[in-house]
């Protein structure tokens, strides 16, 4: 029995819609225009990345008690994907956005970086940012970094030109706002943070509208404690975090109503997602997952799949769902090959170019094999419908065992309730096969953390 996905083939469509619709994302709508620039000018990319925000957060991710209009018409304008991957923890999660590999790749995997903390990412990465600055793009970055605190980790030896917000977790003590490298408020007013980050935005996107630039946006919300700003406090149905939530929703508004004020809109591909599945330990002050199992900390659906919006008028189709598996280490590759950037040869890079499952060119995943790692080790597979947890380490099987593999199929069971492997021996020995294959290149392979 073959695992791999039965999808219909490639639809072309006809003259008009240059770039197709695929069979596995379904269009609600066209919206792609077959208008080509000469020379082509490289496109800018926004990365609106979220802290601890559950899959089901936004009303287009089926959310009923959250007001997100803004994000939920970003996704009518553009591509809404189901199937996307982060991480199950907030230092993982943006090391592997950034360089585009698997964390345990580039040295993390267990914990986060702490104040103080004596490693970081490793200056030898080549970030989004250092690849894209060296192609000629203004870079910055606002927002949570957390990949170290001392300055050789910092965002602005990392490839961004500039830097102003948190280097870690909202959590944490001593807490202070950066700019550059400087500290420029200790204590941190936490409530206008979400404000001030859309603010420092718009500055950057409007100083830079005549070159291509990169904007990278972690924002500190809805990682706990949760603050809002007075205009939207009280407001949301689902009480202080839904009011966090909603004023993202009122950022991300405001910066896409920034692109097209300045002409922009058609020469940026914008993506809104975040880091983990949420905390759901924090009760009414962490997100929903939805139907999903589990959150936060965690290689099951909840922890590491995340709702996922992209939107780049005129060059991706819009209404479209994409069902396919992608994730955040495909953002440097995707970018890279929009930009005209080459990708480093020395090293290797877990991330695909996504852009031709995005605009329907092929009809398939990139990855044949995509992988959850529990800390630094493999956890679990997935190869289309199909996920193995590979039975190492705690809590990763229906029932508890520690020691069980389990598999599941998420097209069947999302909520990943009941464990078929014995209905399927044959994809449990290819899956297993498959991974012990990767494991063993990956683990030749692994980069070190920075140190100080
Ligand atoms: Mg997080």
């Amino acid at each position: 029995m073959s695992i791999r996905h039965n999808r219909r083939a490639f639809l072309q469509l006809s003259a008009g819609a240059a770039l197709a619709a695929s069979s596995g994302c379904t269009s609600h709508a066209p919206g792609v225009s077959a208008a080509k620039e000469n020379p082509p000018r490289k496109p800018n990319f926004v990365i609106l990345f979220t802290d601890d925000q559950g899959y089901s957060d936004l009303g287009c991710f089926g959310s009923r008690d959250i007001r997100t209009p803004r994000l939920d018409r970003m996704a009518a304008e553009g591509v809404k994907l189901t199937d996307f991957y982060s991480q199950p923890l907030c230092t993982p999660a943006r090391a592997a956005l950034l360089t585009g590999c698997y964390p345990p790749r580039v040295g993390y995997g267990e914990g986060v970086e702490f104040p103080h903390s004596h490693t970081g990412l490793n200056p030898d990465e080549i970030t989004i940012a250092r690849l894209l600055k060296g192609s000629g793009y203004a870079t910055a970055c606002i927002g949570k970094w957390h990949l170290g605190d001392a300055p050789k980790f910092l965002p602005t030896r990392q490839g961004f030109d500039t830097y102003f917000g948190l280097p870690y977790s909202n959590d944490m003590e001593p807490l202070a706002l950066i700019r550059g490298e400087q500290t420029v408020e200790g204590p941190v007013d936490q409530d206008s943070l979400t404000q001030r980050y859309t603010e420092e935005a718009i500055r950057f996107i409007t100083a830079n509208k005549d070159r291509p630039f990169l904007l990278y946006l972690p924002y500190a919300m809805p990682h706990v404690p949760l603050h809002a700003s007075a205009k939207f406090r009280g407001k949301s149905a689902r009480g202080l975090y839904g009011d966090v939530i909603e004023e993202i929703d009122a950022s991300a508004g405001e910066i896409l109503d920034t692109l097209k004020r300045l002409g922009l809109d058609e020469r940026t591909l914008v993506v809104f997602t975040s880091d983990n599945g949420p905390w759901t330990e924090k009760g009414t002050a962490g997100g929903s997952s939805g139907p999903l199992r589990e959150g936060k900390f965690m290689i099951f659906e909840g922890g590491v799949r995340e709702p996922c919006i992209m939107r780049w008028p005129g060059r991706l189709p819009a209404g479209q769902t994409c069902p396919e598996v992608a994730a955040t280490i495909d953002l440097l590759p995707t970018f890279a090959a929009l930009a005209g950037a080459a990708l480093p040869r020395d090293r290797k890079i877990d991330g695909k170019n996504l852009f031709p499952l995005l605009t329907g060119h092929v009809a398939q995943s990139p990855h044949d094999l995509f992988c959850y790692f529990n800390g630094k080790r493999l956890g679990a597979v997935r190869r289309g419908r199909w996920k193995l947890f590979l039975g190492r380490g705690t809590g990763e099987t229906h029932d508890g065992k520690k020691d069980d593999t389990a598999l599941y199929d998420l097209q069947a069971d999302i909520g990943e309730t009941r464990n078929v492997a014995g209905d399927h021996p044959d994809i449990v020995s290819e899956l297993k096969s498959a991974a012990e294959k990767f494991d063993a290149e990956f683990s030749r392979s692994r980069r070190p953390v920075g140190h100080v």
